[in-house]
């Protein structure tokens, strides 16, 4: 008798031609929603848009000259489309909102009028005061207290070896939850904000600050938003800084190309400006990028697939930032829908941030163990790479801290402990979970604001009797 593995079955010629029955059938491409990106004019639908040509509304000069930046005219141009109660609650809800005004025609135009309450990006950029909610009572304005770590106005020094440059204080659009409403903008009734406009010679004074640090080697250059640098502008700070033999890696951030992707398409002496800064740097093997922020799959179009192709041609890398925000996207397929459609127009998803403490914005923020669900949801969707990391800008400077290293996390009074120990050891940081998402007994203990500084006592000695890491 042959020995058994001799009698194992050789496949016949019509069964090898059936897949194993471990590979999975080849998926519907109409599934691959991904792929699937908003085209035509759709900005039609907007009757304040319904006579502009194609031509005309991917000219990025006609973009920013349309931008509505008051409140009358942006009501305006919704008029027709939402009820008068709507537009009411929105002027009340402006009213009270710490951020200026100003959204481009097409992203006014991606809104789904027909569901403005519900619809996410009207969420991100249009206040309405009847969703308005109690701030934390932990909350401050500058939550991250950048301010505190400035040795020079618009320069944030936090980390040992990164720094933040501010180096003006506007932006194509306004969002809600902006970390920055402490500066960015202009004035509000409700803030009075911290001047950082362009000027040369406090970008001077950055510069030598940071040719006078050998540790730093990193750069972010933000803002405000490197949109609305001028291409000279872009060229100053980039050669300066690529000057500084210390400095390794740059980032411009912007968000424009989730609310204005024409620029990229037709601005051909800022994206010449960008290149030229970025190639500079190839050659002196130092890493120059773009870092973006895109919250909802919804931005994400062929208008802003064919600027990212124009981007990725010139061989530049661009990275995606994300804000968590409740009725935006804090759920699992509207993340990996997300994820995958960056990773599609070759954005790099790098982090999903837990909203900051931001005045006025408490209907927008969620909860930390949100967060944690969304990263499990979406871990494994598409490749590592290209799979973000879920952070929490820890309240106090600690810096962002992976949403899974906290040292403990009450699920019932939403305070979550985190410590930081290359920015400040032995410090302890807290995060707060919003008051209306946490169960009634929690609700019940910040009722009660002699129950606020026990709460976070019990917190911070939970999290030194047994940390979690
Ligand atoms: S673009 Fe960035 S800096 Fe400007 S308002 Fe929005 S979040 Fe703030």
């Amino acid at each position: 008798m042959a020995p058994e593995e001799q009698r194992v079955p050789t496949p016949t010629a019509a069964a090898s031609s059936e897949p194993p029955p471990a590979l999975k059938p080849p998926l519907d491409p109409s599934t691959l929603t991904h792929r699937q990106l908003r085209e035509g004019p759709f900005w039609r639908k907007i009757p304040a848009y319904a006579e502009v040509s194609e031509a005309e509304f991917l000219d990025h000069k006609w973009q920013a000259k349309h931008s509505i930046t008051n409140i009358p005219k942006l009501l305006a141009a919704l008029a027709g489309l939402v009820s008068e109660d709507f537009i009411k609650d929105a002027e009340r809800g402006f009213a009270g909102a710490p951020m200026s005004v100003r959204v481009s025609p097409y992203l006014l135009s991606l809104i789904d009028w027909t569901r403005p309450y519900e619809d996410p990006l009207r969420l991100q950029f249009i206040p309405l005061q009847s969703r308005f909610r109690p701030d934390h009572p932990k909350l401050d304005l500058d939550s991250l207290h950048e301010r505190e770590d400035m040795p020079v106005p618009g320069l944030t020094h936090r980390y040992r070896d990164k720094a933040l440059f501010l180096p003006l204080d506007t932006c194509p659009v306004y969002c809600r939850f902006c970390t920055r409403s402490y500066a960015v903008g202009i004035d509000t009734e409700e803030v009075a904000k911290f001047q950082l406009k362009v000027n040369v010679e406090r970008w001077q004074r950055a510069f030598d600050y940071i040719r006078s640090r050998p540790e730093l080697e990193d750069i972010v250059i933000s803002g405000g938003d490197a949109y609305q640098l001028r291409a000279e502008q872009i060229t100053q700070i980039g050669e300066a800084l690529l000057a500084m033999p210390n400095i390794r890696r740059m980032r411009y951030a912007t968000k424009g190309p989730a609310v204005m992707p024409q620029k990229i398409l037709g601005d051909d002496a800022w994206v010449d400006a960008i290149t030229r800064i970025v190639e500079m740097g190839r050659k002196l093997h130092k890493e120059v990028v773009i870092h973006t922020h895109f919250n909802h799959p919804s931005e994400i179009t062929a208008i802003t697939k064919a600027a990212m192709d124009r981007l990725f041609e010139r061989g530049i890398t661009v990275r995606n930032q994300t804000v968590l925000q409740r009725g935006v996207n804090d759920d699992v397929a509207t993340m990996r829908l997300l994820v995958k459609r960056l990773s599609y127009v070759n954005v790099h998803p790098y982090y999903i941030y837990m909203h900051d403490l931001v005045k006025g914005v408490e209907d927008l923020r969620t909860t930390l163990s949100t967060g944690l669900t969304i990263e499990k949801g979406i871990r494994g969707a598409t490749a590592g790479f290209n799979t973000p990391l879920v952070v929490v800008d820890a309240p106090g400077g600690g810096g962002k801290r992976d949403a899974h290293s906290f040292e403990h996390y009450d699920r019932e009074t939403g305070i979550s402990v985190f410590t930081s120990p290359n920015v400040h050891p032995g410090v302890y940081y807290y995060y707060f979970d919003p008051i209306d998402q946490l169960p009634p007994s929690g609700q019940a203990r910040w009722a009660d604001p002699a129950q606020h500084q026990p709460m976070i006592d019990e917190a911070h000695a939970a999290a030194i009797a047994s940390p979690q890491h």
